[in-house]
């Protein structure tokens, strides 16, 4: 049994409760390792580590350069340890291999992108309307943020806040989901090797109610970069408004896949497949709810289904497995709770639709990949994320109905278009209420791409050049070039 201990400022901490939390594969449905079962003492101790290093000492004064150098190192340590690290995350989370080791190959580039970016961050000299001040800008780092994390995929979603937030200058405390820690933990101790001063990045695993509340709500934090579910993320919302923090939020979807009848057929099909069934569903950007226009809807829903057939539920270590078990067990549960609530509001269940009847799989969470037909948008299979494989075809007349459909929902993550016309790509590019809009392709993502929500999808964006200023805070500073103080009664 493998155990994983927390890091706080360059040490490992010991299990200070002395309580575990298991970590079940989801494939074996066993236990295979355990994470410590944190305390608030130490959320205390992780917060006044991060405190310390972001007030004064190494890091603190580290100019911007050196600070990109030691990102640069940290993307290097982390392409060595690849490997290793997308097996722990196949161990706890159970989706494919292929999928976690191409992410964790992946996360390199974000540390050098913004590792990079780090000494671009220009204040600005003011052309002021005053000529006996000169007037300018600095752009400082907030101070501690707490990062917070789902289980689906917890090292791309993490750095996706900490690439940017170290390049700013910031310190951070982590809370990985309880279900998914390990990799979180096994790749913070890489930031020492690093080179990074102690207490620049610390972790404290536990339970989102305790630690990751203790955390939102503590005084020295200054803010908080949250991703999971859309009631959590209104919690923390509510939570850090009383401290004032800064907060961002990148929360679920129920994402329009949109087939319109030029679209080049044969990819849309597979698009539709990537949406959903990739990750076995479990992905914020899921293409959830499939649009099809009515002259294509038998022929697409078909196809679509024929498809969804032929993929290979299996091990997730194994190269030839298309569709892993589901992550957790009451995700499961939940998984096959929406099953039941689309049959009973009459939606036509074309493929799946229960857990696989097979003895290979009959340890770990599966569900059978799972589409229903003649759905509408009003009901709930339609409006609420489930967070697995499972697939709402509804049909649409033209672009107008498209458009409807396609934002009456609360949520506002992202969107597919599949068009051979250029034209109708960019209407309905522009008409979508989403932060990611992807025409003829779908699931694609980059550390130089901002990604977030709109509506209830989320606060913020993530990625891309401007994602660093969600982590920097801008200063004015006048000076008085003047001889004297004029008349101290009267605005200057
Ligand atoms: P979750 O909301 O249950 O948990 C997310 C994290 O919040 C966990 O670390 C959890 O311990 C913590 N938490 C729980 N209660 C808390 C509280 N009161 N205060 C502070 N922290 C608390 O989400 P999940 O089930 O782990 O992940 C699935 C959800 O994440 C889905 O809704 C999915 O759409 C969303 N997601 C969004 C994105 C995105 O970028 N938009 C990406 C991946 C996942």
């Amino acid at each position: 049994m493998q155990q994983f201990l927390n890091i706080v400022n360059g040490e490992t901490l010991a299990n200070g409760s002395g309580r575990w939390i298991d970590s079940e594969d989801p494939f074996t449905g066993k236990v295979w390792s355990q994470i410590p079962q944190g305390t608030t003492q130490d959320a205390e101790a992780a917060i006044a580590a991060a405190f310390d290093a972001g007030s004064s000492g190494p890091w603190a004064s580290m100019t911007p350069t050196v600070r990109g150098k030691l990102l640069h190192r940290l993307a290097d340590l982390i392409e060595r340890d690849a490997e290793k690290l997308a097996t722990l995350e196949v161990r706890d989370n159970g989706k494919l291999r292929a999928e976690m080791l191409g992410q964790v190959r992946y996360l390199p580039e974000y540390y050098r992108y913004f590792g990079g970016l780090a000494d671009k961050i220009e204040g600005g000299v003011l052309p002021s309307d005053k000529p006996d001040m000169f007037t300018y800008t600095r752009h400082e780092p907030l101070g501690v943020v707490v990062c917070i994390t789902p289980w689906n995929s917890p090292l791309l979603l993490l750095t996706w806040k900490l690439a940017a937030l170290l390049a700013a200058g910031n310190t951070a405390v982590i809370k990985p989901s309880e279900f998914t820690s390990a990799s979180t933990l096994a790749f913070v101790a890489l930031f020492k090797e690093a080179g990074f001063p102690n207490g620049v990045v610390n972790t404290v695993t536990g339970y989102g109610h305790e630690i990751g509340a203790a955390l939102t709500e503590h005084p020295k934090v200054a803010k908080v970069a949250f991703t999971g579910g859309d009631a959590t993320g209104k919690a923390v919302y509510q939570a850090a408004a009383k401290g004032m923090k800064h907060v961002s939020l990148e929360l679920g979807g129920k994402s329009p896949n949109i087939i319109f009848d030029d679209a080049n057929l044969d990819d849309a099909v597979k698009g539709a497949i990537s949406g959903i069934f990739a990750a076995s569903g479990q992905s914020c950007i899921a293409g959830s709810r499939l649009l099809v226009q009515r002259s294509i809807y038998k022929e697409v829903a078909q196809r679509v289904t024929e498809f969804a057939a032929t993929a290979q539920l299996g091990n997730p270590m194994d190269e030839a497995t298309q569709v892993g078990p589901i992550t957790t067990r009451p995700q499961r549960q939940k998984v096959l709770e929406y099953i039941a609530v689309a049959k009973d509001e009459g939606a036509t269940c074309l493929l799946g639709g229960k857990v696989p009847d097979r003895a290979d799989l009959a340890d770990g969470w599966f569900v059978e990949p799972t589409i229903f037909g003649d759905v509408t948008n009003a009901m709930r299979i339609a409006q609420e994320e489930v967070f697995g494989p499972v697939l709402s075809i509804i049909p649409f007349e033209d672009e107008e109905d498209a458009i409807r459909i396609a934002n009456d929902t609360i949520y506002g993550l992202a969107a597919g278009i599949w068009t051979g016309s250029i034209r109708r790509a960019f209407k309905m590019s522009n008409a979508l209420r989403a932060g990611t809009v992807w025409v003829n392709t779908y699931r694609a993502v980059s550390f130089m791409a901002p990604f977030g929500g709109y509506k209830q999808s989320g606060l913020g964006r993530e990625n891309g050049q401007d994602a660093i200023y969600e982590f920097l805070q801008t200063k004015c500073v006048w000076i008085n070039l003047a001889e004297g103080v004029p008349n101290p009664f009267v605005l200057r």
